[in-house]
């Protein structure tokens, strides 16, 4: 296996180090603490996303470069050979937009992804629960529908910058009838509301990175969640691969909503 740079990799490498180079951080904060630097970290997102290197791996129609995996691994490697910090809105470019520009419908694509690459808008992930970490499917978090939203009550932990966030990629369970792997969905949630209290877990550093969440009835427009399933089986990203719905023998698409005889709200919320 070759694995020199091609020609087009290493240009890609020498315009971001060359960049990098111009165009360094302002100094790291020396006080102000944790606020301070997470200010500091999203100023230098920005500046990465005015240059177009916030999120280089998005495709270009949503503001990234259309990198290879190659010219990400490049990428991610001039930041640290060039000590300068990730992007502040890490999970958000890693996980929550790349999710959504899959799952997402065009409405959550246009609303979401453009504050996440700008660092406007910072997403934190809500899944590990004290007892529910490797074990996801353990989870006890629970969203019942309530008309036009979910409310959601429960408790998460390891929540890296819930502090700074705006929004929660969330999993929680909303059918506890099927097997435990099934039944959980994913929401995006407002971090902004009194029903959503963030405890800081203080590291033996000073530092709180992690957070504990506790989730006390929060409102959660119906909008904002993907593929919960209110009487079949819910798979938490797709479709089963046959198409064909576990308990109900109804045939869900990612398009449509499950018309099986006993549903009792129409099991398939995927919108796509
Ligand atoms: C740097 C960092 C940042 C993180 N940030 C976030 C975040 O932002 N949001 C978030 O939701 N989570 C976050 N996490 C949590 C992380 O993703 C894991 O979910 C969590 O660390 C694992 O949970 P736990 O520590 O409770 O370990 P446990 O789940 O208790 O696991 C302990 C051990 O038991 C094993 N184990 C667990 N369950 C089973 C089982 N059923 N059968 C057999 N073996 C099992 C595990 O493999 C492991 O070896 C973060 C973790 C780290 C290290």
């Amino acid at each position: 296996m070759d694995l020199t740079f091609s020609e087009g990799e290493a240009a890609f490498r020498d315009e971001l180090r060359g960049w990098l180079e111009e165009n360094p951080p302002d100094p790291k904060p020396e006080s102000g603490g944790e606020a301070a630097l997470s200010e500091w970290r999203r100023a230098w997102q920005r500046r990465l996303y005015d240059a177009g290197w916030a999120a280089p791996s998005w495709p270009t129609e949503y503001g990234g470069r259309g990198c290879t995996p190659t010219e990400s691994a490049i990428y991610f490697e001039e930041i640290g050979r060039a000590r300068v910090p990730l992007a502040a809105n890490v999970l958000g470019l890693l996980l929550g937009g790349p999710t959504l520009m899959v799952w997402g419908t065009d409405e959550q694509k246009e609303r979401y992804l453009a504050p996440i690459l700008s660092g406007e808008e910072i997403w934190c992930q809500g899944f590990s629960e004290p007892e529910a970490g490797s074990d996801l499917a353990s989870l006890k978090t629970r969203a019942v529908k309530r008309g036009d939203e979910w409310v959601v009550t429960g408790q998460k932990v390891w929540t890296s910058g819930a502090q700074h966030a705006k929004w929660c990629m969330l999993v929680a369970r909303t059918d506890s009838e099927v097997p435990k792997h099934k039944g959980l969905s994913y929401f995006v949630m407002d971090m902004e509301q009194d029903a959503v209290q963030v405890r800081p877990l203080r590291q033996i550093t000073g530092e709180s990175e992690f957070n504990e969440l506790f989730i006390e009835e929060a409102q959660i427009p119906d909008a904002n969640v993907r593929y919960a399933c209110a009487s079949c089986s819910t798979t938490l990203w797709r479709p089963p691969p046959s198409g064909a719905c576990s308990r109900t023998r109804c045939t869900p698409t990612r398009s449509q909503t499950c018309t099986c005889a006993a549903s009792r709200s129409g099991c398939w919320r995927g919108r796509g």
